[in-house]
């Protein structure tokens, strides 16, 4: 057994090809799963919440379509459809365990804005003291690239800690974490427990999808980081065994299971690395000397060779090394205009340059954070 002690809230994320017939219809059996196990929670006194995929599978049976549109439009066309669907269909499942839903539509907007952020977490704070079951999903219908989260595995790994979830679990067509790729090598080992995430971990991740949902193993890695590293233990676990979703709670070993650090990043930190998206970046020196991992320092214009995007003072950029590998995200006291023209210059000729003293480091130690090396590449590209 593993050992879970004082659950008091879990996330569940459910594919979309859990969540659809082979048709493309929706999987009632399935919803039906999820709610009676929601119910058997909420008699143990632990409160749920669901991440939902499957609109834009449900929309495309509903407009006929077997082959997911590469246009646009048509795309969120059936999100629209598709997510009024699907929640219809929750509800009337839900009805029969006399449970109450509220549906939660979000972009990527919403957790880089940090007034919308509150007023986000307000909203789901106040469902969960109502006893309402929030169910979200991206809000496909207005995603474009700009603002989209992409994918519900992070998705979910971006809402867990903001509900103060103790367990999120993934439930997909994939069993867990395998040492291998099961679907290409027979003597494939499943992995039931990762304490820590490292490259070896991230190696087996292949980046396969399935045919209708959008994420595939490097998602779900990705969302593991997030969540061990913002302090709660996530489970990769099939969807055909929903049914034990209480026993999976209760500790027993379906899936794999990844542990939460001991020691986990701030809220500051967390909204900077997962939460934001960066306008622009500025590339190092060759010469500068990488201890970011040991102690914070400072970016000084002298150490800067490029700037690229266009921001303004305040922003939130990427700071890349020689060899353009992101290491570090920070927030810039400069804007790109003046970066291009302070960069290679020491802060005593400023007031040449710029008119004006301004600060001496474009990012400063206390506005910065380091990625991990062994993590450079992988959740920001
Ligand atoms: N939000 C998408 C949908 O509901 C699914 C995204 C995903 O598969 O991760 O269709």
């Amino acid at each position: 057994m593993r050992d879970f002690k004082n659950i008091k809230r879990i996330v569940i994320k459910v594919g979309s090809s859990s969540l659809v017939k082979k048709d493309l219809s929706i999987n009632i059996k399935m919803l039906n799963s999820i709610m009676s196990g929601f119910s058997k929670l909420k008699d143990l006194g632990i409160d749920s919440c669901l991440v939902t995929s499957g609109a834009i599978a449900v929309g495309m049976h509903e407009l006929g379509l077997t082959k997911k549109p590469t246009n646009m439009a048509l795309k969120q066309a059936c999100a629209a459809v598709g997510q009024a669907k699907l929640m219809e269909s929750y509800n009337s499942v839900a009805n029969l365990y006399e449970l109450k839903l509220g549906q939660i539509l979000v972009n990527h907007d919403d957790f880089q804005v940090r007034k919308r952020m509150v007023l986000l977490s307000d909203t789901l704070d106040s469902m969960f003291k109502n006893n309402i079951i929030p169910v979200i999903n991206e809000n496909d219908a207005l995603a474009v690239d700009e603002i989209k989260v992409g994918d519900n595995d992070t998705l979910a790994s971006l809402i867990s800690p903001m509900v103060s979830a103790d367990l999120l679990i993934l439930f997909s067509d994939i069993n867990g974490l395998y040492d291998k790729n099961p679907k290409l090598y027979d003597d494939a080992k499943m992995i039931s427990d990762v304490k820590h995430i490292d490259e070896s971990i991230i190696s087996m991740a292949t980046g396969a999808t399935s045919k209708v949902g959008t994420g595939g193993m490097e998602t779900k890695i990705k969302a593991a980081l997030i969540s061990n590293m913002s302090g709660l233990d996530m489970i990769i676990c099939n969807s055909n065994k929903i049914d034990e979703l209480v026993n999976i709670v209760k500790g027993e070993e379906i899936g794999t299971l990844f542990n939460k650090y001991e020691k986990c990043i701030s809220s500051r930190d967390d909204w900077m690395i997962f939460k934001t998206n960066s306008c622009g970046q500025i590339i190092l020196d060759k010469n500068f000397k990488n201890d970011l991992n040991v102690k914070k320092v400072s970016i000084l214009p002298t150490g800067i060779t490029d700037c690229k995007g266009e921001f303004l003072k305040g922003s939130i950029i990427d700071i890349k090394n020689s060899d353009g590998v992101i290491i570090a995200k920070g927030i810039s006291n400069y804007s790109s205009n003046e970066i291009n023209l302070i960069k290679g210059h020491k802060s005593s000729e400023f007031t040449d340059i710029l008119g004006y003293k301004g600060k001496s480091e474009v990012i400063h130690a206390d506005n910065l954070v380091v990625i991990k090396e062994e993590f450079y590449g992988f959740f920001i590209k």
